[in-house]
Parts: structure tokens; sequence; C-alpha cells
């Protein structure tokens, strides 16, 4: 381990985060996560997974490398819950890398992720639940897709990507999604791809991995920004929408965002309300932000119901569990829903 990560991890002071980042499986006893010496149970909304044998399956849609590979569900992925002390997972995949797929391997991309998805979750209803791929590039088959997903396999929501080859999925073209997801009550969860549809070749080169570290948070930031300024959240006015890792830069600088329609003759808003206030209701962000001043401010601009915890498993990021659990400015009911009561009404998970 380098130097800057063990002080990170020491900063942190985190015991669950250093069993996160060694990946010591199995052997100890569940870590039991309690505030005020109550037990509270976590809910994971950032949960990645994959299907290695959609490469098989669907071979004319190039599928990425499996990295790392406890991508692919197994005992250790329960082990490593264990350790952080996180109860459930919503599961989905990202990458989202059949969004240019035709609609029929599109299709079977998505059946595929879904079947294995609700086949997971049945085998352990009391730890997992899903989040359904959608062919998105497809609107129309999306939105069978989603209630496919929902109404017969019992997933609770969707999984989207910031960008549909470049385009913001915000349009009303894209409305058929929208709407189903808006019918069936379901959240969808936004995850970014290092931004390929923003970052011009080599603008995010050199050191600090800046594809994830600037471009994730750049393209929710973008793609946030489109779902209000093009009227989607108005159109669908019931629409919850969840964006990872806190929602990239625009909670930081929603002063701005606020000001464009006022200030600004050539911003063509179609939003009815100030950007600021979806993220009162239709808007919830994880909790990846890594550090207590960093989730006071979200907090503070969102409030404490549109905050959720997020894991990013099996990818090592520093825990935010402990974050929450100590912050200072967080009633003892305030870090209960972060920490999973409003994902457990969200998501519909059993008490
Ligand atoms: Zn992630």
């Amino acid at each position: 381990m380098n130097q800057q990560r063990r002080a990170f991890l020491q900063a942190a002071g985190s015991a669950a985060l250093a069993f996160g980042a060694f990946g010591a499986h199995g052997q100890a006893a569940p870590k039991r996560v309690t505030i005020g010496g109550r037990r509270v149970s976590i809910v994971d909304v950032h949960a990645h997974c994959m299907f290695p044998e959609v490469a098989r399956r669907v071979p004319g849609v190039a599928m990425p490398r499996v990295a790392p590979p406890t991508l692919v569900l197994g005992p250790e992925r329960l082990a490593v819950m264990d350790e952080r002390g996180i109860d459930v997972q919503a599961l989905s995949v990202n990458t989202y890398w059949w969004y240019s797929a035709s609609r029929a391997d599109a299709n079977a991309v998505v059946t595929i992720h879904d079947e294995g998805i609700a086949a997971w979750c049945k085998q352990h209803p009391t730890r997992f639940v899903g989040l359904c791929s959608v062919a998105l590039q497809h609107p129309d088959l999306a939105a069978q897709q989603l209630e496919h997903a929902v109404k017969d396999l019992g997933l609770r929501g969707a999984s989207i990507g910031g960008h549909v080859d470049n385009e913001p999925p915000t349009g009303t073209k894209y409305d058929p999604f929208w709407a189903k997801a808006e019918e069936l009550d379901v959240p969808v969860f936004m995850h970014p791809n290092n931004a390929l549809n923003i970052a011009r070749e080599g603008s995010l080169a050199g050191p600090g991995s800046l594809p994830n570290i600037v471009g994730n948070p750049l393209e929710t930031t973008v793609f946030l920004s489109h779902l209000i300024f093009d009227g989607t959240l108005d159109r669908f006015p019931r629409l919850k929408v969840c964006a990872a890792h806190g929602g990239g830069y625009l909670p930081s600088y929603l002063g701005r965002s606020d000001a464009a329609c006022v200030f600004r003759d050539d911003a063509n808003c179609a939003n009815k309300r100030k950007p600021s206030e979806y993220f009162k209701d239709q808007i919830l962000v994880d909790s990846m932000v890594f550090s207590s001043e960093g989730l006071r401010h979200l907090v503070a601009e969102t409030g404490v119901s549109q905050v959720v915890y997020g894991s990013d498993l099996p990818y090592s990021w520093p825990d935010t569990i402990d974050i929450v659990v100590e912050a200072p400015f967080l009633s003892d009911a305030d870090k209960e829903a972060i920490l999973g009561g409003n994902l457990r009404r969200l998501l519909r998970i059993g008490a």
C-alpha cells in the first residue's frame, strides 16, 4: 500500500474501510453498524456486477473486460459486504456498452443481465435487490424491459448511463422510458463512464486517473443538468433519479445553475422550477464524497431524504459508513435514513 493510501485510511479512522481495502475475506464476524446503541441496517445503492457469459452468448456486441474479476457475483461478495457492514445491495451492471447495439443484440444483453441479477437475488433474498439494464437507445424497448424486470422479475428500478452514443437521454425521444419509470414508481440509478461523451481525446490524459476522478463526476453533472434544463423532470414530476458519486459536481455549485435561467438570455430553460429544487425531491445522490465536510454540504443542498449510501463495490474506494455514523451535523434518525431507511422505502425492501 502506498503512503498516501495509508494516510487516507488512517485519517478516515475506519476499520471497515481497511477491511474493504485489504479484502480480509470471510473469517471475522460480520460488522454490525450501530447508532446510539441500536443496530442499523445498511443498504447500498451503488453495487456493480457483470455477467461474462454475455460475451459468448451475444458475440456481436463488444463487451469490456471483466475487471476486477469479483464483478462476477460469488461468495466473496457476501464476505466483503459482511466485513463492511452492508446488509443489502442494489445490484446493477454499468459501462452500458450495449447502448450502441442493434435492437436484437441489446435485448439479448439486457435479458442476460436482468435474469442473472434476478436469479442471484432469489438465491439471497435478504441481501440483494436488483436494478435492471435497459436498451436506452431504443426507448420503447427500454420501457418494455423495465416493465418486465419490475413486474415479472421483481427488480426494483433501472440503471442507466449518462448518455446514449453521446446524446443526453433527456429529450422527448426518451420519454417512453421515463414515463414507464414514473408509472411503475421505481427509481432510475445513473452511473457515468469516464465522460467519454464530453472529454475530447487526450483531454483527461496524464497522472491522477482523471477519466475516473474528474470525468465521472463531470459526466454526472452534465447528465443531471440536461435532465433539469430539458424539462424531463417536469414532464415526469413523480420520477426519481439517483445519481452516483454524490451527484458529481452539481451539488457543490448549484447557485450557478439556479442563476442560468434568470440571467442568461440564451439558456432556453424548459424547467419550471429552480434547479436546486429538484434536489429536494426528484434527484437523489449517493454518499460517495469521502469527507465529512463534503457530506455536510451535500445534505445542506439536498436534505437528508435525498442522500443514500453507496459503496461502489467491488471497486476499492473509501467507505462512507463511518463518515455518516460520526457526522456531528446529523441526528441519529438522519443517519439511519441515509444509511438505509431512504433506500428501503425507495427500493421497497422489507424490514
Ligand atoms: Zn461505480
